[in-house]
């Protein structure tokens, strides 16, 4: 079955209000009619709003960056689903490696934000992915598969149109180190023929992986003409209007 691609940007703590809506500028003016690629840009939580009202109207959706598992409450700094859909956020990244690995999100904790933020309505990009030594001690696939399934645990099968897996091998996020698309390939295989195991063949089919991990221009094509890569999220690259535009227009033409 053919997968929209998916693009989505990861500004992480990276901008000023003023670099945020100047960027969303920039990118609507650029994409903001794209149709062939769905698209979504993440900004720092405080600048959703001014993001959102850059994109008012355009093809570019809003992403939080993470999300808090209760509905409110004495949970100082953190955002509920409520709040994010609030200010205009379609997309939630969950679980990814900097909050794993910086912050110590476990699978548990990355699990119930799944759930809530699909409780609420929007969509979770879970983000999954191997450090350096546990591929180098070939445990990519068990690591990897053990994300997916604790990820994702009590999911249901009917939201599962919602979620979207992003695969990003932690040494090669900011690293400017690149999986091969060979690489990103198998891994990808890997996680779809599990999603088949857990949710059937057809949802398996359906269900967009991401690769992420120092995707940019040059690199996009090869990686995105994967038959199981079904799109990018992309970090630093992000953060140029012309280089993301340039990741974009490599998925269009495929
Ligand atoms: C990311 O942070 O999700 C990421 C993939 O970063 P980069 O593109 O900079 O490697």
């Amino acid at each position: 079955m053919a997968r929209k691609l998916f693009i989505a940007g990861n500004w992480k703590m990276n901008t000023s209000a003023a670099e945020a809506a100047a960027l969303a500028t920039d990118l609507v003016g650029r994409l903001g009619a794209e149709a062939k690629v769905d698209l979504a840009v993440c900004p720092p939580s405080v600048y959703l709003t001014t993001v959102r009202d850059v994109l008012k109207g355009s093809a570019i959706a809003l992403g939080a960056q993470n999300a808090w598992y209760e509905d409110n409450g004495a949970y100082t700094g953190e955002l509920s689903t409520a709040m994010l859909a609030d200010v205009g956020c379609a997309y939630v990244i969950v679980g990814h490696s900097e909050r794993r690995h910086i912050l110590g999100e476990t699978d548990a904790m990355i699990n119930r934000k799944v759930l809530k933020v699909l409780a609420g309505g929007l969509k979770p990009i879970l983000c999954v992915g191997e450090l350096l030594e546990q591929r180098k001690a070939d445990q990519t696939d068990d690591v990897v598969a053990r994300q997916v399934k604790l990820g994702l645990k009590g999911v249901a099968p009917t939201d599962m149109a919602r979620v979207t897996i992003a695969y990003e091998p932690v040494w090669a996020i900011g690293t400017g180190e690149v999986a091969t698309p060979q690489q990103a390939q198998a891994v990808h295989a890997m996680i779809r023929d599990l999603l088949a195991d857990l949710f059937g063949k057809t949802i398996a089919d359906a269900t967009r992986i991401q690769y992420g991990g120092s995707v940019k221009a040059s690199n996009a094509g090869d990686l995105l003409a994967c038959k199981d890569i079904d799109g990018a999220l992309v970090g630093g690259a992000s953060l140029k209007a012309a280089e993301f535009a340039g990741i974009v227009a490599a998925g269009a033409k495929l």
